[in-house]
């Protein structure tokens, strides 16, 4: 046996769920002075990255930017188009559905959950029973978390939309893809989504800091109709300016937009379809070794269907307290940090030392993958946990195409 000593200088690798990897042209072409807010360069940039946003979310519907996180996307879609006393329906898969409850529950509007647990897609005869129930159509909206980061459940956005149809109720369609915009394929209009939210920091690899409202007809029928929007987060000065200013209620986030237009540059670059497929092939790597090491040991990929697991995100169980331990193993000794599981025990419960994720969204590559998965592997053997053998293997063979 040799010493242990440390193997963590070098570059080190975020794989959690979001921020992501930043580019490293991203963090350059955001290295520059303060440019001129009222004319010139920052404007057209800002004029050209609407469309390019909009692409990314394939909607020819309005954008709005929000200098802010996820949750500030989460108020503003909510903010312009249902009103304190109106009624939302959430269909949770995760935390993050409750998370959005929770903040329309803030703002005053009464919520209607369906919890479908930690690790299963949502039903969608399930969510038809609480719509065909609900004949004064109350349900102003449906909130509907595409990829829910804790779990990483993917859930299919087209059967709601389906279901919605089918019952004949008005409520928007709108949809979370702050997690999955940019991995995993999501199509708003085709899909029939009203509204979608995102954030910068994900797919989109800037860095967190700003978040995107796309909307279409519908849903600003709505906003007409709503008796009061905060003038901050009053979608409609940011989507149609008649000054520059207005796109984010005061001052840009100057740095931010060269960042994203360059980040824009880069998808456009790989194209939407290639973008979806390199993460699926990505996601399959990390599959197949979590499914090896599985076999033999206490290793188990949290969602089993794998047309419902995220190409973005991967959640895993492996119990107490060898969850924590192998993400303080690889970031000691390897300077990888892996994602805290989350929502799947409360902080204080020791079994919340049981879950981690794996981040695989965004700037990401074959030779990345296949050292975060190269890192589990050390770090498992060097905590003596069982597993099957082979997981590096059947990893790079995904990767090549076999
Ligand atoms: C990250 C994330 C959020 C929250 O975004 P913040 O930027 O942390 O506010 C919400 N929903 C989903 C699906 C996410 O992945």
């Amino acid at each position: 046996m040799t010493a242990n000593i440390s193997l963590s200088q070098g570059r080190a690798y975020m794989a959690i769920p979001g921020p992501s990897v930043i580019p490293d042209q991203v963090l350059q072409a955001m290295h520059r002075p303060a440019p001129n807010i009222y004319a010139g360069e920052l404007v057209e940039l800002t004029h050209s990255l609407v469309p390019d946003l909009a692409a990314v979310a394939r909607t020819s519907g309005s954008t709005a930017i929000y200098i802010g996180n996820g949750h500030a996307a989460w108020e503003a879609a909510l903010a312009n188009t249902v009103a304190p006393g109106e009624k939302v329906l959430i269909p949770a898969t995760g935390r993050f559905g409750h998370g959005w409850a929770d903040i329309a529950q803030g703002l005053g509007i009464d919520t209607e959950i369906i919890d479908f647990g930690k690790s299963k897609p949502w039903d969608a005869d399930r969510v038809a029973e609480a719509l065909r129930s609900d004949k004064g159509h109350e349900i102003k909206a449906i909130l509907a978390v595409h990829v829910d980061t804790s779990s990483s459940v993917k859930n299919d956005i087209t059967a709601l939309r389906a279901v919605l149809d089918e019952v004949g109720h008005p409520a928007l369609l709108m949809a979370d893809c702050i997690a999955s915009l940019g991995c995993d394929r999501f199509e708003m209009d085709a899909w029939g989504v009203d509204v979608t939210v995102t954030g910068c920091q994900k797919g989109l690899m800037v860095p967190p800091g700003m978040s995107f409202v796309f909307f279409n007809d519908k849903a600003q029928e709505k906003r007409v109709t709503m008796p009061l929007v905060s003038r901050y987060w009053d979608w409609e000065p940011r989507a149609n300016p008649a000054e520059y200013y207005q796109h984010f209620a005061g001052t840009a986030p100057t740095n931010h937009l060269y960042g994203l237009r360059c980040a824009l540059d880069m998808i456009h670059g790989e194209g939407m379809d290639h973008v979806w497929a390199r993460h699926e092939r990505l996601a399959r790597a990390v599959w197949a070794a979590c499914e090896v090491w599985g076999s033999e040991g206490p290793l188990k990929l949290n969602v089993e269907d794998l047309d419902h697991r995220s190409c973005a995100v991967t959640a895993l169980r492996i119990g107490s307290p060898l969850g924590t331990a192998l993400r303080e193993w690889t970031e000691h000794n390897l300077n990888l940090t892996l994602g805290i599981g989350l929502g799947m025990a409360e902080p204080g419960d020791p079994s919340w030392h049981g879950f981690f994720r794996l981040g695989h969204m965004g700037h990401v590559n074959g030779q990345m993958i296949l050292a975060l998965l190269g890192g589990l592997e050390a770090g498992m053997a060097a905590l003596d946990i069982p597993r099957g053998r082979g997981a590096l293997d059947a990893a790079a063979a995904v990767i090549a195409g076999q």
